[in-house]
């Protein structure tokens, strides 16, 4: 069987954060592949401020997974369009590739919130998830959900640490790719703060 991670994000910007974990994930658990899953809609944040449009967020991850053997991007949430739900990314997928086993990767952060997920009784006998600890914030998955823990070096930045620094006229060097910094400026993203 083929084994496959999920990243799942809203990746406004994606940033070394996210390529760590990914890479992390392929490398200690042994993954065939890590996928960063495009959110179309993230509902949990699109009432707080205004997000990227997802074909943007799509082609910076592009940018940002370029060279990096077993990690793509994937638009499956964006042709699928509206709200944006895992479960129906994991039965969409199950049904196209059931040769796969779909492990869920989430940082400590996200792991926390996992009852607040849609369809959350269903969606934690649906998959293995992987928690992976957000700089030292070293929460867990709830209670009653399969996981298992990746210990990462902590990497303590966040894609809202990088629209600030960019709106503040503060360079990003190194926090993410340089591809992707170079798309960012070409497209003028995130000028203002949001
Ligand atoms: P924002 O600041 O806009 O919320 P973010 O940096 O949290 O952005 P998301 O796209 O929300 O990025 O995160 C997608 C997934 O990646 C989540 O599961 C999140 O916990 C995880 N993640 C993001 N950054 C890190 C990091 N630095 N270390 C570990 N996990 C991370
Ligand atoms: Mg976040």
């Amino acid at each position: 069987m083929k084994r496959v991670g999920l990243l799942g994000g809203t990746f406004d910007p994606p940033h070394l954060g996210h390529l760590v974990v990914a890479v992390e994930a392929l490398d200690q658990l042994g993954l065939d592949e890590v996928r960063l899953v495009v959110a179309n809609d993230p509902w949990q944040k699109s009432d707080e401020r205004r997000v990227t449009p997802a074909d943007v967020r799509f082609a910076l991850v592009e940018r940002a997974v370029e060279g990096l053997s077993g990690v793509v991007a994937s638009d499956v949430e964006i042709e699928r369009g509206g709200a944006t739900y895992t479960i129906d990314t994991l039965e969409r997928l199950t049904s196209v590739e059931p040769d796969t086993s779909w492990s869920v990767i989430v940082g400590a952060d996200a792991a926390a919130g996992l009852e607040t997920w849609h369809r959350a009784d269903e969606l934690r006998h649906r998959a293995e998830f992987v928690v992976v600890n957000r700089g030292d914030d070293e929460r867990d998955a709830p209670a009653g959900w399969r996981s298992v823990r990746l210990s990462i070096p902590g990497i303590d930045i966040s894609s809202t640490l990088l629209r600030g620094r960019v709106a503040d006229g503060v360079g990003i060097r190194l926090l993410t790719p340089d591809a992707v910094i170079a798309d960012i400026d070409r497209r003028g993203l995130y000028l203002r703060a949001a």
